[in-house]
């Protein structure tokens, strides 16, 4: 049995409409709102590792009453659904109240060491802040978050948990592309986990009616609630959390970078103000190294959300952000601290990363080059991300052999065509590495920390679905249970590490997905 604490439902303002209807809601943050239940629950896959943070017994976890509460038909002992109130800036452009349409609350649970966390829903049926929609989540994009948002946990990403992913066995009708051809798809919920789900676009929504009250209110609900060592010092209060928040904005974006991931839909109302990565949609893995790639379809012309503009798309977050915690702030100048800071700790942290990742024991100012060089090469000749990383530990720095690099291209014309500037380039960044005097073992052992062997491409996701969808659950058991050590050579599991098969460059879900899901 859990223990719960809903704080806050206790502390914060509730909506006193108690109906399920769409509405503006105004005074609040949070509404009542029951899950809707579904006609056959079943559980597909569950975190063993989130299961035993909560301190709930794995086989309680398949057990009928716990099934019942991740599926929405059922509230245990102590939970309280509801749904929280936000706006947010979505590609670029106010878009007023949005909420938690399709999420909801079971509540906030301690666990043994004392450690909150919040449960919430996804796809548990309609909120009043879902506007026309349903409140449902299709099982494709359910797996997606499932896998991904454990996958990034165990690579060292901040990041929204996953506790269960459990089939309705009821249809979603969607339009996948929005190209007028509604299909029937399988319904699920996956139960997400978190210390706090609070966004950037909780702020900015009071802040926007000029409800300050609501706004003071929320901000130190947060700061007392999920930022507990700022809580004491009441001096510039609001800057430190600024700081703390930019801070971990930027900490964030340097592990996306270093990875590979695009989040492909940076709204403000996706930004966790704990710097987590949050609300798994239509991302993707960046596979041949393009700058400018995004998963989302959506995105495609103006690449607002494309993999390198990531950190300047945080920036600019964070800016909205500051300019809704202005509305109460004592001085203008507190906010300013936190953006400058941001920037900083984003080139160090960019620094130290890819210092790992290239194997230096530590930055030096030349290396700027040589990096700028090797991405404009490895963009040219469509080089695999993760397996060039991967692959560049095995060189060896007394006499570099670019054929162990050659997995990592996907056309042999353009490996051909560009061999010589990659040779040359390894002579390069051999030299820088030998310049170091460290032993082989302990820089390969480094750089095989920060690089990853296996990260949850786009095909294999797809790979997981199309095979869910027909009744096996094989292999998002096994994509898990890869996942759950990236870092890793697993033997036997090198069809997971492999760069994407051609026949996925342009296949839907492989390399296109839109915001239906
Ligand atoms: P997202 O782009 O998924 O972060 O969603 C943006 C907003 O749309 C949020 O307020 C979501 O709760 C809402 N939303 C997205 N999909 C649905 C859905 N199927 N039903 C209700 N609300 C939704
Ligand atoms: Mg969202």
């Amino acid at each position: 049995m859990l223990y719960f604490d809903n704080r806050l439902l206790r502390e914060l303002p509730g909506d006193d409409d108690t109906r399920n209807h769409p509405r503006q809601v105004r005074g609040a943050l949070w509404s009542a709102v029951m899950p809707t239940p579904v006609a056959a629950p079943r559980l597909f896959a569950h975190s063993r590792e989130m299961a035993q943070q909560l301190g709930v017994d794995e086989h309680d976890l398949a057990s009928p009453p716990w099934v019942e509460a991740l599926a929405g038909n059922a509230l245990l002992p102590g939970m309280a659904a509801y749904a929280t109130c936000y706006g947010g800036h979505q590609f670029g452009n106010w878009a007023r109240q949005l909420g938690d349409g399709r999420a909801i609350f079971l509540g906030e649970t301690i666990n043994g060491a004392g450690e909150r966390f919040e449960l919430q829903l996804k796809g548990a049926g309609p909120t009043p802040y879902s506007r026309r929609a349903d409140g449902r989540a299709v099982l494709r994009s359910s797996i997606r978050e499932f896998l991904c948002s454990e996958a990034m946990y165990h690579l060292g990403v901040p990041t929204t948990r996953a506790l269960s992913l459990v089939a309705t066995g009821e249809a979603v009708v969607r339009d996948m592309f929005y190209d007028g051809h509604p299909v029937e798809e399988p319904g699920a919920v996956v139960c997400r986990v978190a210390p706090s789900f609070i966004r950037f676009g909780h702020f900015e929504l009071p802040a926007s009616r000029g409800d300050e009250a609501l706004l003071r209110q929320l901000v130190d609900f947060t700061i007392a609630r999920d930022f507990p060592d700022l809580a004491a010092a009441p001096d510039e209060r609001l800057g430190r959390w600024f700081v703390e928040i930019c801070e971990r904005t930027a900490r964030l974006m340097v592990h996306w970078m270093r990875v590979g991931f695009v989040h492909g839909v940076m709204n403000t109302d996706n930004m966790s103000v704990l710097g987590l990565t949050i609300d798994y949609g239509p991302y993707g893995w960046v596979d041949n190294f393009d700058p400018a790639w995004t998963p989302n379809t959506t995105d495609a012309d103006g690449r607002r959300y494309c993999f390198a503009r990531q950190p300047e798309i945080a920036r600019w977050n964070l800016e909205r952000l500051a300019e809704a915690l202005a509305v109460i702030a004592p001085e203008a100048g507190e906010l300013v601290l936190g953006l400058a800071h941001y920037d900083d700790v984003y080139a160090r942290e960019f620094r130290r990363a890819f210092a790992a990742k290239f194997g230096f024991a530590a930055w030096r100012d030349e290396d700027a080059g040589l990096i700028e060089d090797v991405f404009g090469l490895l963009q040219q000749a469509e080089v695999d991300m993760t397996l060039f990383f991967r692959l560049l530990a095995a060189i060896d720095v007394e006499a570099p052999d670019l054929d162990i690099l050659q997995e990592a291209f996907y056309r042999q014309e353009l490996f051909e065509r560009h061999a010589g500037d990659f040779v040359a380039w390894l002579q390069r960044w051999a030299a820088r590495v030998r310049s170091e005097g460290e032993p082989a073992l302990a820089r390969v052992a480094r750089m095989n920390l920060v690089n990853p062997r296996y990260v949850l491409r786009n095909c294999l996701a797809q790979q997981a679905i199309d095979r869910a969808q027909q009744g096996d659950l094989a292999m998002i058991h096994e994509l898990h249970e890869v996942l759950r050590k990236p870092y890793q050579d697993q033997p036997g599991r090198e069809a997971f590490a492999a760069r994407r098969p051609e026949w996925a460059r342009h296949k839907a879900g492989c390399s296109m997905l839109s915001c239906s899901s």
